[in-house]
């Protein structure tokens, strides 16, 4: 690993090579050789699991896991489609009126046999096989059309893999879907993470700008957890920074965690990215971001992802103001 991820010049520019191995022993393994390849990839998986960069000796053990993993891909593939899988929406709201804006979409798989298995568990290997595509298109599609049908014209938020935004063409398919449910480009607002920008960002920031001139506003989800640099708020477009949860977890428990909070509110809010906080479970965390001027949040406080008809009374237009009186 020392050897491989030494960094190295290519011309004028300086290179660097990850690496992860996974090690597999001959005969104990596997006396065949696809057998103890396959052992040496199921170490690996491992490997790379647990951070990148480093290696891991095959167990037996992972074996059951790959299997299992094995099953689990197969039985979400076969549930596409069908009422297995299922949207639950969570509100997000104003910190200064309450004011509900908007919904964030999320995923929930019903397996027959097992019950709810989490989004945690399934997404990434929905990830792994590609099957986030279809997964990922049900889940616009879904959001969108559900979206059209409310009388107030509310926010809907949809997460979007970093496998979706790889696909060429990825903007004409979100317009087209929109165009096909007849939702304002306006009310979506697609959260992506911040691992889009290790990649090509020359090829991102053109994607995010396509997007934008559809009117399709974007968030980045996950802030500060992942490999997001000051350069890349400065250089692209974002419509609203997401802090994540374990930030806001720190509210009133420790004095640095306050301080990140309160520094990427005043850091979004001067860069005109507004920010939106998720996982507010306390009436003490909510009085924080009240105090320190955050614009918007999610959490369990003001209410869990449901399905959208246990917040049917959130989506009735409010009253012109004449039928309110004469009602
Ligand atoms: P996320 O987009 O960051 O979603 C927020 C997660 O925090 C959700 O977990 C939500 O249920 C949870 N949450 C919200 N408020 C609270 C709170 O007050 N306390 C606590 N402890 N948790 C709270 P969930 O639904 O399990 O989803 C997990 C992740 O799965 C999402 O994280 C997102 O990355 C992914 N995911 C879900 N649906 C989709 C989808 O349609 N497409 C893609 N690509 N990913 C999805
Ligand atoms: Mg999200
Ligand atoms: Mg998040």
């Amino acid at each position: 690993i020392g050897a491989l991820t030494a960094s190295f010049r290519l011309d004028d520019a300086r290179v660097e090579v990850g690496c992860s191995v996974g090690v597999a022993v001959f005969p104990r393994d596997g006396e065949a050789y696809d057998r103890l390849l396959g052992a040496a990839d199921m170490a690996l998986y491992r490997a790379k699991s647990e951070g990148k960069g480093t290696f891991s000796l095959f167990e037996p053990a992972m074996d059951r896991e790959a299997r299992e993993r094995h099953r689990l891909a197969s039985d979400l593939r076969s549930a596409i489609g069908t009422d297995q899988l299922d949207l639950h929406y969570q509100p997000q709201v104003e910190v200064a009126t309450g004011r509900i804006t908007g919904f964030e979409a999320l995923l929930r798989w019903h397996h027959p046999v097992r019950g709810p298995i989490s989004p945690a568990q399934f997404i990434p290997i929905a990830e792994e096989t590609g099957l986030i595509l279809p997964l990922g298109e049900w889940a616009l599609q879904t959001a969108c059309r559900e979206a059209a049908g409310w009388a107030k014209p509310l926010g809907i938020a949809v997460n979007l893999s970093i496998a979706q935004f790889r696909q060429s063409g990825l903007p004409d398919y979100v317009q087209a879907v929109l165009s096909e449910t007849g939702l304002d480009p306006r009310r979506l607002e697609l959260e992506i993470t911040e691992s889009l920008f290790l990649e090509d960002t020359t090829r991102a920031r053109r994607v995010l700008r396509q997007l934008k001139a559809h009117g399709v506003r974007i968030a980045i989800d996950d802030f500060g957890t992942g490999y997001s640099s000051l350069l890349t708020l400065q250089s692209f477009p974002f419509d609203r920074l997401k802090i994540d949860r374990t930030f806001v977890s720190q509210i009133g428990v420790t004095q640095k965690g306050m301080a990140i909070v309160r520094a990427v509110i005043a850091l979004g809010e001067n860069l005109g990215m507004p920010v939106i906080t998720e996982g507010i479970e306390t009436e003490a965390q909510f009085a924080f971001l009240r105090e320190h001027h955050c614009a918007e949040m999610q959490g369990y406080l003001f209410g869990r992802p449901q399905p959208i008809a246990d917040y049917r009374d959130l989506l009735v237009a409010d009253l012109e103001p004449a039928r309110r009186l004469s009602a």
